[in-house]
């Protein structure tokens, strides 16, 4: 039997957020030319499909898409940003075993003023409270931490604790995926600093899970200060990406679009054995952009357990006969860093940011053509304003 992959899927790249470390929002796909159920149908067997986008319950028909990723996947979660409660709500009914993430970038101050969405803190908020009282198990928040933002890691995560929520972080990575080259974190230390108290709460508790959970805030400590990454990436050997065009990629983290192949045109084994695909595996064994984003470290995490496994042993060991029990010490750039071996200026050359980089979007022709005399905003705005007209609303 052909061993499980974990696969995420773009269902769109239409946003109505106005993220200031995303501009996917300024780069929406057209909904014809949108990943198809026949195409999903020709997914292979998954162990874990994140359904991803843009923002994925824009798609009316993503009942439908979940329906068909349930037949070749043993668990989904979705990623979004809780704006369409009423949808959410009405596929946990159907689906009481999915995985739902909403991003939630803080407070209510700062989420609402990184993320742009009017009240985003409360929609989101409302929507995960809801979705606990229905009793469902496997929600929680998802928070991108940069310089605007980091002081309300913990406290955002003792949240989500309180409410017995899964709690995941990110920080800034530029890519085609997120139409974006200028991210980067400002102030290294401080934003260090308050993951460092995050992995402290995390291997405080009785939870594996959170315990694993310290060892990637731990890597993203070492992301930020642009060290190499702590385990080897092997995304589009076991791990793999689609794009609203049908585009089969091995992440979202490339600068520009790198397609293993494209699923409308080819079965799954034609594609996934391509000369083509190939080609892109062998980029991917030389890549130096060094991501730390948890669709790409989870499977590494499960394939090379053995690296976190002893860290976590080590760090709850150690609880027992220090008071400080984690340091970002640990990581060795950092003190490299604060022992002024290498400048902030050097950091950020070894970081992905590029500052006068050409931006790309991976969009399709089409879809760069409606942006010939309308903006994203205007567009998806009015997609979905005609999506509230033809319900009556
Ligand atoms: S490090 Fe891995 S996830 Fe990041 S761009 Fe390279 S191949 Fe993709």
């Amino acid at each position: 039997m052909a061993k499980k992959l974990n696969g995420t899927v773009i269902v769109t790249y239409r946003c109505n957020a106005r993220c200031s470390m995303c501009n996917r929002y300024k780069a929406p796909s057209m909904p014809q030319e949108e990943i198809t159920l026949d195409t999903i149908k020709k997914l292979p067997q998954m162990y874990f499909t994140n359904i991803t986008g843009g923002e994925p319950f824009i798609r009316e028909d993503l009942p439908q898409i979940v329906r068909e990723l349930y037949k070749k996947s043993d668990r989904i979660v979705i990623s979004t940003n809780g704006f369409f409660t009423d949808r959410i709500v009405a596929l946990c009914k159907e689906f009481p075993q999915i995985g739902i993430r909403i991003s939630i970038e803080g407070l209510e101050k700062t989420n609402n003023e990184i993320r742009g969405l009017e009240d985003g803190f409360n929609k989101g908020y409302t929507t995960l409270l809801k979705l606990k009282e229905m009793g469902m198990q496997d929600v929680g928040f998802g928070m991108t931490v940069q310089d605007k933002n980091a002081d309300d890691l913990v406290p955002l995560y003792k949240l989500s604790d309180e409410l017995n929520m899964e709690f995941a972080t990110a920080s800034l990575h530029n890519s085609f995926y997120f139409v974006e080259s200028k991210n980067v974190i400002k102030d290294r230390p401080m934003v260090a600093k308050n993951f460092e108290d995050l992995v402290n709460e995390l291997l405080k508790s009785n939870s594996p899970k959170k315990w694993f959970r310290a060892y990637f805030n731990h890597g993203l400590i070492n992301y930020i200060y642009s060290g190499k990454r702590l385990l080897p990436c092997d995304m589009s050997f076991d791990t793999f990406f689609i794009d609203p065009y049908g585009d089969v990629m091995p992440c979202n983290g490339t600068k520009e679009k790198e397609v293993m192949g494209n699923l409308n045109e080819k079965t799954w084994d034609e594609l996934w054995n391509s000369e083509e695909a190939e080609k892109v595996r062998s980029k991917v064994r030389c890549c130096d952009r060094n991501c730390w984003m948890i669709g790409s470290v989870s499977p590494a995490m499960h394939k090379y357990i053995h690296k976190p496994a002893l860290w976590v042993i080590k760090h709850k060991f150690l609880r027992y006969f220090k008071d400080k029990k984690y340091s970002m010490f640990e990581n060795k750039i950092v003190c490299d860093y604060r022992d002024g071996k290498v400048t902030k200026e050097e950091l950020d050359l070894l970081s992905t940011c590029d500052f006068d980089g050409v931006i790309f979007d991976g969009l399709s022709d089409l879809s760069k053509e409606q942006l010939k005399d309308k903006t994203g905003e205007e567009i998806v705005d009015a997609d979905i304003l005609a999506q509230t007209i033809s319900k009556g609303i």
